[in-house]
């Protein structure tokens, strides 16, 4: 196997075709089309299909460390990170709970009762709020005075959250530009629930995803509490959610229960909550893609090499060319939000610029630029830390198919969660995507 590993996260590395396919896929069952039999099944899987692995081992271990580390927090998974059902159920058979940004249905299909459920998006279809009530998920989250109308009309027995926007400067990812009020409207917020006989049960903030600073966290719980020191009349705040943000490595570096402690200690009556989504399931799935067409090119645009004759000239020096590698997701799939980092650094010394390229049409296509060494058509480029906000991502545009998904969990964690149906293992592509 030839591996190349280009930075810490996502490391990618890819494989020969041969080595590492066959060992993947125990836990898929197909039933072949008519005229495919094993043989072209497996040319059709090999040079088509990108595919993940997910191993639910790593999930059970993220459970394992965040229980170790924040106890007075109960998690409630965000499903629009990943909305694979046997990660669903895994965390479910755990005890998490779970935040949905639409409609609950998904959650709910799997079993999971509604006090288990937060509908954390502050702006919400009305229909999505009637359904909700329906089902009979109270906790949910407001940032504006006219989700507070729509909210009295489908839902007026909620249980609110008023979500702060908080400083996000220490995330990769903002949040409190799109979500949020601002401190200053949040004495008026209250006011207005209170005169539309709603039920504000606490507050709630997100720090932005990819958090990489403990202080974020101190600086917004800190805010929460401000909040919560208003007392005010007609509420009795004792819910905090302190969203989501955790890195999938290392949850200590960004979180600890210091600032939680000081602000909102075990005997102030408050429960503690949050919202992770990229901390549980970013590890655990690894994407492979499959290099299925390669071109040398020149490396800069055409108009900047001067005439046909020159570039002719100097064709074939090695200098200006790179290698583009069309492989089988792109930025409509996976790579849509992960754009891979720019400042990989290949660990290797037999390298060539190349650039990636998803299997589109579309010319914006193009998942990133770096130096590597030469694949071949067929090659496998594996992409690990892929499971955050990748898998339900991909679009049909095109035509391409969607990555299959096989899961891997080892007998000993296999039988403590202690599955009632392994029916889901069989077929992921089928199942509703409306609730995520
Ligand atoms: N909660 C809300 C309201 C979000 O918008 C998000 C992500 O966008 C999350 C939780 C999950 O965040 P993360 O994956 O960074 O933990």
């Amino acid at each position: 196997m030839s591996q190349v590993c280009l930075c810490y996260k996502p490391l990618i590395h890819s494989v020969n075709v041969e080595t590492d396919l066959q060992s993947m896929e125990t836990s898929r069952i197909e039933v072949l089309e008519v005229n495919k039999n094993s043989e072209t099944f497996i040319d059709d899987k090999i040079k088509e299909l990108p595919f993940y692995v997910g191993n639910l081992d790593s999930v059970f271990e993220k459970h394992q460390k965040w229980q170790t580390l924040l106890p007075r927090v109960t998690p409630f998974y965000a499903v629009k990170c990943n909305n694979n059902l046997a990660v669903l159920r895994t965390l479910s058979a755990l005890g998490t709970g779970f935040d949905c940004a639409s409609k609950v249905s998904m959650v709910m299909s799997i079993g999971v009762t509604p006090d288990k459920i937060i509908y954390a998006h502050t702006t919400k279809p009305q229909s999505h709020i009637r359904y909700a009530c329906a089902q009979g998920v109270d906790m949910m989250t407001f940032d504006n005075k006219e989700e507070l109308l729509k909210i009295t009309r489908g839902h007026p027995n909620a249980k609110l959250l008023l979500r702060i926007a908080v400083d996000d400067s220490k995330s990769q990812v903002k949040l409190s530009t799109k979500f949020g009020a601002t401190l200053g409207t949040v004495g008026s917020l209250l006011k207005r629930a209170h005169e539309l006989d709603l039920d504000v049960k606490g507050v709630s903030f997100h720090v932005g995803s990819l958090c990489t600073d403990s202080v974020a966290y101190r600086w917004a719980i800190e805010e929460a509490h401000h909040v919560f020191e208003q007392r005010l009349i007609g509420f009795h705040l004792d819910l905090l959610d302190i969203g989501g943000g955790f890195s999938g490595h290392g949850l200590e570096m960004v979180l600890n229960s210091k600032a939680l402690d000081e602000f909102f200690p075990a005997d102030s009556g408050v429960r503690v909550i949050a919202e992770p989504g990229r901390y549980f399931v970013d590890s655990a799935f690894t994407l492979a893609l499959n290099v299925f067409a390669r071109k040398k090119v020149w490396s800069l645009p055409i108009s900047q090499k001067g005439s046909s004759k020159e570039l002719l000239l100097s064709y074939g020096n090695g200098l200006d060319t790179m290698i583009m590698y069309y492989v089988t997701d792109g930025l409509h799939g996976a790579f849509g939000i992960n754009k891979l980092h720019p400042d990989m650094k290949p660990f290797v010394l037999a390298q060539i610029p190349v650039c990636y390229l998803g299997p589109t049409c579309d010319s914006a296509d193009r998942i990133m630029d770096v130096w590597m060494p030469e694949l071949n058509i067929g090659d496998w480029i594996l992409v690990d830390n892929f499971g955050a906000y990748t898998i339900p991502l991909p679009t049909d545009f095109n035509g391409f198919e969607k990555p299959t998904i096989y899961l891997v969990v080892t007998p000993q964690i296999w039988k403590m969660l202690n599955f009632k149906v392994i029916v889901w293992m069989l077929s992921e592509r089928e199942r509703e995507r409306d609730s995520f």
